[in-house]
């Protein structure tokens, strides 16, 4: 674990510089690891905007203050997470957690089937979660924080309100006590939550068309999904994928044909503004 690792180096400092220089690595980790993430994904939009304009999911470009605000909330919610994380190595300290690092503790079966098991209840807990902060009780106090993004940049992936970070991370602080986890497999899934958050809100659609037209890929979410879900403020209520969404009958009913338009390179040249920006995203199924 962390702390053991840094023992020699802070093991002799006063507690309160300790858990300060401990929150400090935590949260440069995890705020280089938003950066990575979501700069890439920044860069894989320019470059889709330049080579396959087509995907791009609506006709506008992310605004510089729209960018400044999500990183604002980005960083907000970062300090939750340091706090969710600094409590959960108390508590494993402590003993009170299952969270293991021997690799063989459980069976290496368990240590594989582990991550796709964190996200399937992940999936289904945010479904809800998502499905909750949309009710007007909820939307104006909480989740609107999210929805300021009307065209959600890559940077969006963690500009939440701060009582929605906390809901956000919670169920990994259940699970911990619930589930045998192994602390990578933790970290691997706090990644590909990051990552899939990132696709989510890229404004291009970048799923291949034979992964979304495999039987596996009509359970995935996809970035115009979501991009669709920030748009229109319902529907599309999924993490990982729409196995809820399509249970419940909360997927946009024209949320595949944008799929469908957002992958389909058109024919014709698209219709070129005078500024050189292409117009057919503006056609997209909306309502
Ligand atoms: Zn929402
Ligand atoms: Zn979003």
């Amino acid at each position: 674990m962390l702390t053991d690792f840094l023992s020699p180096i802070i093991g002799d400092w006063p507690v309160a510089l300790r858990w300060g220089a401990i929150g400090g690595i935590i949260f440069a980790l995890i705020a280089a690891r938003y950066f990575l993430a979501a700069g890439a994904g920044f860069g894989i939009s320019t470059l889709l905007g330049k080579i396959a304009p087509w995907r791009k999911l609506q006709n506008r470009d992310f605004s510089r203050q729209q960018i400044t605000r999500e990183i604002a909330y980005s960083m907000l919610s970062t300090l939750i997470f340091v706090a969710v994380v600094g409590l959960i190595i108390v508590m494993t300290s402590a003993g009170w957690t299952q969270l293991y690092t021997d690799p063989y503790a459980y069976g290496l079966v368990w240590l594989i089937l582990q991550v796709p098991a964190v996200l399937l209840i992940q999936d289904f807990y945010f479904y809800w979660m998502h499905r909750i902060v949309h009710q007007p009780a909820f939307y104006n106090r909480v989740h609107k924080t999210h929805h300021l993004s009307t065209n959600p940049s890559p940077f969006s992936a963690f500009a939440f309100h701060p009582f929605e970070a906390v809901l956000e991370i919670a169920i990994f602080l259940v699970l911990v006590f619930i589930i045998p986890l192994h602390a990578i497999a933790l970290i691997t899934a706090g990644l590909l939550s990051l990552v899939y958050n990132v696709y989510g809100h890229l404004g291009y659609e970048v799923m291949p068309r034979f992964l979304a037209n495999s039987p596996i890929g009509y359970w995935l979410n996809k970035s115009a999904y979501h991009n669709q879900h920030h748009r229109t403020y319902r529907y599309n209520y999924g993490l990982y994928t729409v196995i809820w969404d399509r249970l419940y009958g909360t997927l946009h009913p024209k949320a595949d044909q944008l799929y469908d338009q957002a992958t389909q390179k058109p024919e014709t040249e698209p219709v070129i503004f005078s500024h050189g920006k292409s117009i057919s995203p503006a056609t997209r199924p909306d309502s």
